[in-house]
């Protein structure tokens, strides 16, 4: 597979180093496929879904068309709301960094007239708005869009949606005739296709689908763990499944540095693979993976990107993905050939929610297993309580599930709760805990 690189686009000089301060290691997908059209003039349509970097989609092409040296607005973003026109503000901010001389104005309702109109009045090139608070400025004089090259229209499903149809239709009215104008949406109703045969010139389509999710033939599981518990569940999962060769990712370079030091000074014959090493660097490491030199590799997702290699029995996720789409493409890389593999993701309380939408997002049921245990083991008390082996069964715990993805969102994990609370339930006095009423101990 070919990875797209930043390199590849040929971005100016000033939005390389803003992208390498913003740490993007590689463009996304909507990223590659939308900033050689945008920048070729044609209008846009993109369609991807939240999270996959639309700002910077349209950003980089948009910033690098600005005249710093015109005081005139250049450039007009639309956003549905103030949020998302103050968050793509900040953004295109960081992009527009290292370029000098390039203002970049957020105009939403709700902030005060006095403060645009002075920040107006001081030249601004790139205007962030809502569309409410944009037309009062077209009426008072102080936006005059009669030089606009650009227009973006973010979220458009979400602004058609919200009922700006004729806000927009009003605003695009008053700039040139010969603007680009790019629409990204997360959805593409018919409405948006009405509009865009209206206010767009022959629009490129560039829509982002996902590849096919399944993976099959690979044994998935989590475990609820603490950060600082981690390693040693990692190193207890290589015990006990003793994997001939393992792909550990890790979400940053960082921590693929620390983890593969970690494991070497535990006797592991482990060695990273990131995109912080040359690639003669990457090649040697490779190469011994490959001869299992190194059983244990410790990758990025970028750096393991170019990854096939036969016979990796295991991958674990060190850190969650952030992205459901790399949880796939981690996971795909055991049980190749026909071959079974497994996958072993450790979840700590803040990626509860990642761990839902990774299964949702793939359709996937993750087994969550009890982390191995260590340490003095727990006296064992025979079976599960009758009490609350009903409990569970009548299924009314509603209420108490909550509360407790709470605490685990808090960075508990379940195993630990479930514990201390069996802990507290045992030494409370005779009777305390003879009633389904938990009430009467609160527990916050
Ligand atoms: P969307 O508009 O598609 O919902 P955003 O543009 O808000 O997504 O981007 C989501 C997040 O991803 C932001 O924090 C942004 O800084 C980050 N991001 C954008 N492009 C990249 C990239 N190439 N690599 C890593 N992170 C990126
Ligand atoms: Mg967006």
């Amino acid at each position: 597979m070919k990875t797209a690189s930043f390199t590849d686009l040929a971005l100016s000089h000033e939005l390389q180093r803003a992208i390498a301060d913003l740490g993007f290691e590689e463009p996304t997908p909507i990223q590659s496929l939308t900033i050689p059209v945008i920048r070729s003039g044609k209008d846009v349509i993109g369609h991807a879904h939240t999270g996959t970097g639309k700002t910077a989609a349209y950003g980089i092409p948009l910033l690098e068309g600005i005249d710093p040296h015109k005081r005139t607005i250049q450039a007009l973003v639309l956003c549905p709301t103030r949020e998302l026109a103050i968050q793509v503000s900040e953004e295109l901010t960081k992009l527009a960094k290292h370029r000098r001389g390039i203002t970049i104005l957020p105009v939403y309702g709700g902030q005060s007239m006095d403060r645009q109109l002075s920040a107006l009045a001081r030249g601004v090139q790139v205007v962030i708005a809502t569309p409410g608070r944009l037309l009062d400025h077209i009426r008072r004089r102080s936006i005059s869009l009669d030089e606009v090259k650009y227009v973006v229209l973010d979220e458009g499903d979400v602004m058609l949606d919200m009922g700006f149809i004729e806000d927009i239709e009003a605003i695009l009215a008053r700039t040139p005739r010969g603007r680009q104008t790019v629409l990204f949406s997360a959805t593409v109703p018919d409405t948006i296709h009405d509009l865009s045969r209206r206010y767009m010139r022959d629009p490129k389509i560039i829509r982002v689908v996902h590849e096919r999710l399944t993976v099959p033939g690979v044994e998935q599981r989590y475990y609820q763990v603490n950060e600082q518990e981690k390693l040693d569940v990692l190193a207890d999962l290589l015990e006990e499944f003793d994997p001939k060769l393992s792909l550990i990712f890790c979400n940053t370079k960082r921590r693929t540095d620390a983890l593969a030091r970690r494991l070497r000074a535990r006797g592991y014959p482990a060695d990273k693979l990131n995109g912080d090493m040359t690639q003669g660097q990457r090649e040697r490491v490779m190469a011994k993976f490959r001869r299992g030199e190194i059983g244990v590799l410790v990758a990025t997702d970028v750096a393991a990107r170019g990854i096939d290699v036969e016979g990796i029995d295991a991958v674990f996720n060190y850190d969650v993905p952030n992205d459901p789409e790399y949880y796939v493409h981690r996971i795909g890389r055991t049980a190749r050939a026909g071959k079974g593999g497994r996958s072993f993701t450790l979840v700590t309380g803040m990626d509860a929610g990642k761990i839902r939408d990774i299964q949702r997002y793939a359709k996937i049921t993750i087994g969550e297993q009890a982390a191995p245990v260590r340490g003095p083991a727990p006296v064992v008390t025979g079976t599960l309580p009758d009490e609350i082996r009903t409990l569970i069964e009548k299924g009314d715990l509603g209420p108490y599930r909550s509360r407790i993805q709470r605490w685990i969102e808090e960075g508990h994990t379940s195993l630990d709760i479930a514990a201390a609370l069996l802990a507290v339930t045992e030494s409370a006095p005779e009777g305390e805990m003879g009633t389904a009423s938990p009430s009467r101990r609160r527990i916050h």
